[in-house]
């Protein structure tokens, strides 16, 4: 069916970021005091961090709650009488109610630990997936995706007999919505897409996408890894099925993160790995697995992690996560307009809703080349296919050049980027 008819026919998409009018603008001068790295010196000049799709910097609270859970509170949870390990236990509930609440799910009970976005999907597909997915069945995924979003669906295709189909993205980097309608049909099992594009920065039009799946009965797993530190994600409103995060990309410790998954889905999945935590009883003859989240929690959790990211969003709700978006998007403006001042410089990825990523090329240099060149004026990007070969593939090119934000950059920061940049082309003439 031609685009024109199918959108003709479908709402304007509406996109969970940052389009409410905050009413106090973000301080990024103070924000930025917060960050005890962002004083440090890179190769003799002051840092300009950019690279925080591959991970955020951590505020001084973030990092005080770490040492004051080490030196004051750590025990091991669940199992204990004492003091100490009921302190731990509760803190670790307190955390799984606060990221309840700041993802706007129904329950808490909906929220498991996991390592971080890729064990969540890992989690899904060998559970839910190897129950539900069979020969003929399809899985569809988009060419934008991460490779975490891809390996896990392919290999159960492959160990099962199904399909894997991608959406395709256009030229601007979004996804055609009218090709994933042509897609989605009775074999579709599941639609698994990210939130945000780590490697175009391209906000997806997530509502759209679940009511488009669910009309169909299909459910929906989203990658949030690019998005939750930077524009309020209501799982309620956008009603999906599954959805991952990592602690590391919204200014929590690595080594931890969370899978939402809606509790009659969590209901119906076998343990991923079993041991410790995960049981009601347990007999040589038979065991009797827990409820959720505990049947998926094996082991002794990361629990200086899991206080560690409970604190990472108490410090980002009390920024205002709406004056994040917002004042994100508008340095976003401010770094799009300075690149495309940039002789040579081609953005990939210009879809109208971005969160604050920017990924480009300069002439025929290789992006290698233009991150070690960056890096030696204090500036860290990432240059590389950031795990999105496909998309690489896409858009024919082996690899970008990647600077990406966070609500303590400043203009300064994009200033310093621009000037950088314009210095790659001398080194080369
Ligand atoms: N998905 C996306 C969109 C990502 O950006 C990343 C991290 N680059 C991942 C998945 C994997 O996250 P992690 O390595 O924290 O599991």
């Amino acid at each position: 069916m031609p685009m024109a008819n199918i959108q003709g026919s479908l709402p304007a998409p509406r996109y969970t970021c940052g389009t409410v009018a905050p009413r106090t603008p973000l301080d990024a001068a103070a924000v930025r005091r917060d960050f005890p790295i962002l004083r440090r010196d890179v190769r003799g000049r002051p840092l300009v961090y950019l690279d925080n799709a591959a991970t955020t910097q951590k505020p001084q609270r973030v990092i005080d709650r770490l040492v004051r859970y080490y030196s004051d509170e750590n025990a091991n949870v669940h199992r204990g009488v004492h003091l100490l390990s009921a302190e731990a236990t509760d803190a670790c509930d307190a955390a799984r109610e606060r990221v309840r609440q700041f993802l706007n799910a129904a329950d808490a009970r909906e929220i498991v630990w996991v390592r971080g976005t890729t064990e969540a999907i890992n989690l899904v597909a060998e559970t839910w997936g190897r129950a539900r997915v069979g020969a003929g069945d399809e899985i569809v995924v988009s060419e934008m995706e991460h490779h975490s979003n891809i390996l896990p669906w392919q290999a159960l295709c492959e160990e099962k007999g199904a399909r894997l189909r991608v959406v395709p993205v256009t030229d601007t980097g979004e996804l055609r919505l009218d090709a994933c309608t042509e897609l989605l049909g009775s074999r579709t099992r599941l639609v698994a897409v990210p939130h945000v594009s780590n490697a175009l920065g391209t906000i997806n039009p997530v509502e759209e996408l679940v009511r488009l799946a669910h009309e169909r009965s299909i459910p929906v797993l989203l990658d949030g890894a690019q998005a939750v530190a930077h524009m309020p994600v209501d799982l309620q409103a956008i009603g999906c099925d599954f959805y991952a995060f990592s602690a590391h990309k919204v200014f929590g410790p690595t080594g931890i993160g969370v899978l939402y998954a809606r509790a009659s889905l969590l209901d119906e999945m076998r343990p991923y790995q079993r041991g410790g935590g995960t049981i009601r009883s347990v007999s040589f003859e038979e065991t009797l697995y827990a409820d959720a989240p505990g049947r998926f929690e094996a082991g002794t959790p990361h629990i200086a992690g899991i206080v560690g990211l409970a604190a990472a969003i108490e410090y980002l709700t009390d920024l205002g996560i709406a004056q994040v978006a917002a004042y994100e998007q508008e340095l976003l403006a401010a770094a799009t307009a300075a690149l495309s001042e940039v002789p040579g410089l081609r953005l990939i990825g210009t879809a109208p809703h971005k969160a604050g990523i920017l990924s480009f090329a300069i002439d025929d240099i290789h992006p290698h080349d233009v991150g070690t060149i960056l890096d030696r004026s204090g500036v860290a990007i990432r240059a590389g296919h950031h795990c999105c070969q496909p998309l690489m593939a896409r858009f024919g090119v082996p690899a970008t050049a990647r600077a990406s934000l966070a609500c303590y950059n400043t203009r300064e920061d994009v200033q310093a980027l621009a000037a950088a940049l314009r210095t790659v082309r001398t080194v080369f003439a």
